[in-house]
């Protein structure tokens, strides 16, 4: 069987000066170790072509397959605050794109393909493995959660090792996206004044991902209500993302850098597990007004293309900026509301979901287990002390008696409160296993984590519960 990958290239179309146009750097012995065949057959890809020698050796970029045109994208970013004005794709090189089964435009990349012109001074270009294991799981369990993310298609071990604090192996992952453009792709061409690039991108962008957008503000408003949406989605499955920078924010609205996230077991609103997030600048409940920081570097990159007055420009991206509190915070009731299977509106169920997570935190209550339970009365359970759980209970009973008799109450706790999220626990002993050669951990874990609101069967219930505290995790490692 021949591998066929049906290319159909737009960003290698943009003017040069928006890429460095660069091969992957082949690998020594490349070994494929976990495959997403569903996500093969939605790209029109066979995943037995893929499966062979000469598909294995596109995966792992010793071979670059026809119709691919690999290049490195450029960007900037602020990263934890400071800007860098040059960043790039030091580690990732596109592929190229596909149009998928349902009409779709997505992005091919391998990530952690060898140098580029982006490299960082010193840096070689690679990734561990470990890292790459996790981005496959943890993308894809947010993929089965419903909520937009890049995809994972592949993971390769190089049979190279990566220099570290430790010698580690080394891994590349084919990487799935709408598109890999990101808030700082649209502060490299800011940066540079580059107006005609700015416009460029942005026509690129509207044209791909926000049709029906009619120019620069109104793009900014449509990015503001899809991140919006994605950051309420991540904190409804107490997900961390761990590394908010401005490089990491798409402009699609999907999930991209699964670096040193973590989704939360115990809920505590502070939760930090980045190795290098010293400050706490991206923990848990943060994340809001972080992303309201990025948005707000994506309205001062588009200010020359909103009006050619500036003055007249700050005031337009300003006064899309003021409206982004009550979007942020619609978007929020929005996920928790349903969270406690409320279909209408009350000005109190603001109050009753904050006292929940009130009576959780103190309570020391494991987030997923707890909504999970509302479904069949044993939230209270997961209380250190239950009185104030039993109290706010009986408010929120009260509450539901005003709920229209739509679909039973648990079914509709349950279509939206997972039972099985990938644990950071099992996530790092299924590396750990991977990395002495055993995939066992990491396809189980992959395979139950595809049906996450279906009720548990005896087979998973281990991935159900929290970890002890020798399984806890403390810190999540960027792994860069
Ligand atoms: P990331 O953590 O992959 O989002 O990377 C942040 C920035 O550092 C991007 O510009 C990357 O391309 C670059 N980078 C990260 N790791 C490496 C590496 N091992 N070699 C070269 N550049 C890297
Ligand atoms: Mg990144």
């Amino acid at each position: 069987m021949t591998l066929h990958i049906p290319f159909d290239n737009s960003y290698s179309r943009l003017p040069d000066r928006f890429f460095a146009r660069q091969a992957p750097v082949p690998v020594a012995r490349p070994e494929l170790l976990l495959l997403n065949r569903p996500l093969a057959r939605d790209l029109g890809i066979d995943p037995d072509a893929l499966q062979s020698p000469e598909g294995v050796a596109v995966l792992a970029g010793n071979a670059v397959a026809e119709g691919s045109e690999p290049l490195a994208q450029a960007y900037s970013g602020h990263q934890f605050g400071g800007f860098s004005p040059v960043l790039g794709d030091g580690r990732a090189v596109l592929l190229g794109e596909v149009i998928d089964t349902h009409g779709n435009r997505r992005d091919l990349q391998l990530k952690g393909s060898g140098q580029t012109a982006f490299s960082r001074p010193g840096s070689d270009g690679r990734s561990p493995l470990g890292p790459v294991i996790r981005e496959f799981i943890v993308s894809e369990a947010m993929y089965a959660l419903g909520i937009p993310t890049t995809r994972s298609l592949a993971a390769v071990a190089t049979g190279e090792r990566v220099r570290r604090e430790d010698l580690l192996p080394g891994g590349v992952l084919t990487r799935v996206a709408s598109s890999h453009i990101r808030i700082g792709t649209f502060q490299y061409f800011a940066a540079r004044r580059d107006t005609e690039g700015l416009q460029i991108l942005t026509d690129h962008v509207i044209a791909r991902h926000y049709p029906e957008a009619s120019g620069a503000l109104d793009l900014l408003k449509n990015v503001m209500a899809r991140q919006a949406r994605l950051v309420t989605r991540w904190m409804g499955v107490g997900f961390i993302h761990g590394v908010m920078n401005t490089d990491n924010s798409t402009i699609s609205g999907e999930t991209i850098d699964y670096g040193p996230c973590a989704f939360m077991d115990t809920f505590d609103p502070g939760t930090v597990y980045s190795s290098i997030d010293r400050l706490g600048r991206y923990a848990f409940d943060k994340q809001p007004e972080i992303l309201g920081w990025n948005l707000a570097q994506l309205a001062s990159a588009l200010l020359p293309l909103i009006d050619p007055d500036e003055d007249a420009a700050v005031e337009a991206a300003q006064d899309a900026m003021n409206g982004y509190g009550d979007l942020l915070h619609a978007a929020w009731m929005e996920v928790f509301r349903a969270k406690i299977g409320l279909v209408t509106e009350q000005p109190d169920d603001v109050g009753l979901i904050s006292d929940l997570l009130s009576a959780m935190a103190r309570g020391q209550a494991d987030f997923t287990n707890t909504f999970r339970a509302l479904a069949n009365g044993t939230a209270r359970d997961q209380f250190l002390e239950p009185d104030e759980f039993d109290q706010w209970d009986s408010r929120w009973r009260a509450r539901l008696n005003d709920e229209p008799e739509a679909a039973p109450l648990s079914e509709r706790l349950t279509a939206v409160n997972p039972a099985i999220i990938p644990r950071n626990h099992r996530v790092e002993q299924a590396i750990v296993a991977a990395m002495e050669g055993d995939l066992s951990p990491a396809t189980r874990l992959f395979e139950a984590l595809s049906r996450p609101y279906a009720d548990p069967t005896d087979e998973v219930r281990d991935l159900i519960r929290p970890p002890t505290a020798p399984e806890r995790v403390q810190r999540t490692f960027c792994g860069t």
